[in-house]
């Protein structure tokens, strides 16, 4: 594998804070990792693999972006601004068809310089085929489109997550703390493949929960196991130990549906720390976060993934109110 060269976008390491009042709250001890605050364009964790994708690809003469994902993906949108960044000419292939411009996650995207193409189908893998198509149209013409598939779900997208386990290993030697366990929303599963790639070399037993916000259960636990050991395999890290990993399902009624619960999740992060939370993602790990704090042996990390375009709107903040 060839040594990732990053575009510097994520300022790294991000902090692990203490979360007192919303662990008093739940009944157990609470540390955040703030992913949140990665300092570059809403990004959150999706910002790692973003910075590293791209700058390999930029640094081996790729000229064009393509990306895949949804309306409402935080990975296209960071990719839009990471090619804004890299000077390079941005195209996003999103399933489905337009929902209107008021989508947040979509209109960062327009407004940071990307082309928005849909492929008219709501189908997620009809985004792939669809980018592979206009990057053979590109290099046609004498250009060098580089495709990131959704969830940047590729080798050196999910080794920067196992980086990012080894920075919070860091930071928990530094703190003294030896958590229970680490929870965090997953989609497409390539974060916490990742992450689970470094924890499992980590001498202390902790384990990582993840809250499965899109897919069904099954199918997320085969697509984490293939990516953390393919990814594992190409990274030359050590296999990664399965006996670490829980999934639960988080999906509810539905992708990014809120319910009162998760609406009193919001609340709770706002009113005990002041941190910001999404329906589709951040709420749902931490609502997880109360579920596991009867049984947890030890404190519980909740990896805040980011998820700002979305729970912004959601506040509706920066709208007329009368
Ligand atoms: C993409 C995303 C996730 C899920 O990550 P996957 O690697 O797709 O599992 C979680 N939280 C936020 C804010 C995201 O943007």
């Amino acid at each position: 594998m060839i040594a990732a060269r990053r575009l510097s976008l994520a300022v790294l390491p991000t902090p692990l804070v203490p979360a007192r009042r919303l662990g008093e709250h739940l009944g157990v001890e609470v540390w955040v990792k703030r992913d949140d605050l990665i300092g570059f364009a809403f990004g959150g964790t999706k910002t790692r693999a973003v910075d590293v994708v791209i700058g390999d690809a930029v640094a081996r003469g790729h000229d064009e972006l393509i990306g895949c994902g949804g309306p409402a993906s935080n990975l296209c949108a960071t990719l839009a601004a990471a090619a804004a960044r890299a000077d390079i000419p941005c195209t996003l292939v999103l399933f489905g068809s337009s929902p209107g411009p008021s989508h947040p996650n979509l209109s960062a995207m327009e407004r940071w310089g990307a082309r928005v193409i849909f492929t008219g189908v709501p189908d997620r893998a009809s985004t792939e085929p669809c980018a592979g198509l206009i990057a053979a149209e590109r290099a046609s013409c004498g250009r060098h489109p580089f495709v990131v598939p959704r969830g940047a779900a590729i080798p050196l997208g999910v080794l920067s997550y196992a980086s990012a386990a080894d920075e919070l290993d860091e930071q928990l030697t530094t703190a003294g703390i030896d958590p229970d366990c680490i929870v965090l929303p997953v989609g497409s599963g390539a974060t916490i493949a990742g992450l689970l790639i470094g924890v499992s070399s980590w001498s202390r037993p902790t384990r990582l929960t993840g809250a499965v916000v899109s897919r069904p259960l099954a199918d997320t636990a085969m697509t984490v196991e293939t990516l953390a050991t393919s990814a594992a395999r190409c990274g030359r890290r050590p296999r990664p130990d399965l006996g670490r990993l829980e999934l639960v399902d988080a999906i509810g009624p539905g992708f990014g549906v809120p319910t009162p619960d998760l609406r009193d999740a919001v609340a709770l992060a706002l009113r005990t720390e002041g941190i910001v939370v999404d329906i589709t993602y951040g709420a749902r790990a931490l609502a997880v976060v109360g579920d596991l704090a009867r049984r947890a042996t030890g404190p519980i990390v909740l990896w805040h993934t980011g998820g700002w375009l979305d729970a912004v709107a959601d506040l509706g903040l920066g709208r007329d109110h009368p």
